[in-house]
């Protein structure tokens, strides 16, 4: 199977648009292909492969907080999430903030 060329790219620029605090990431160590953290849509074994990478990162908590703050759309795995996952705790975080200034309106 070739490589996806979309992924070659974006990994060939991958240590650029790493913020500061991500540098002791595993993806950034140099130690790993930095497009295995861009798997390809329906590589399940590829996807876990990062994910599993992810989880004993040691910037992971910075990762994640990364993730939460960045308001543009990230592809690939970030933080141990898939970009669906990502969009999926958006959604269910927006669905709670407009639960809590509900209840906040109605204490009101
Ligand atoms: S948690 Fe994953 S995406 Fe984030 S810096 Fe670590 S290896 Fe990279």
């Amino acid at each position: 199977m070739g490589r996806n060329p979309r992924s070659t790219v974006i990994a060939l620029n991958w240590p650029y648009r790493l913020p500061d605090e991500l540098a002791s990431g595993t993806c950034a160590s140099g130690k790993y292909p930095p497009d295995w953290w861009f798997p390809r849509s329906g590589d399940a074994l590829g996807r876990e492969r990062a994910q599993h990478m992810c989880r004993s990162c040691p910037a992971l908590a910075a990762c994640r907080a990364y993730v939460d703050a960045c308001d543009s759309e990230l592809r690939g795995i970030w933080a141990a999430t898939t970009r669906e996952e990502r969009e999926q705790q958006r959604l269910a975080k927006g669905r709670e903030r407009r639960r809590a200034a509900r209840k906040a309106g109605d204490a009101a």
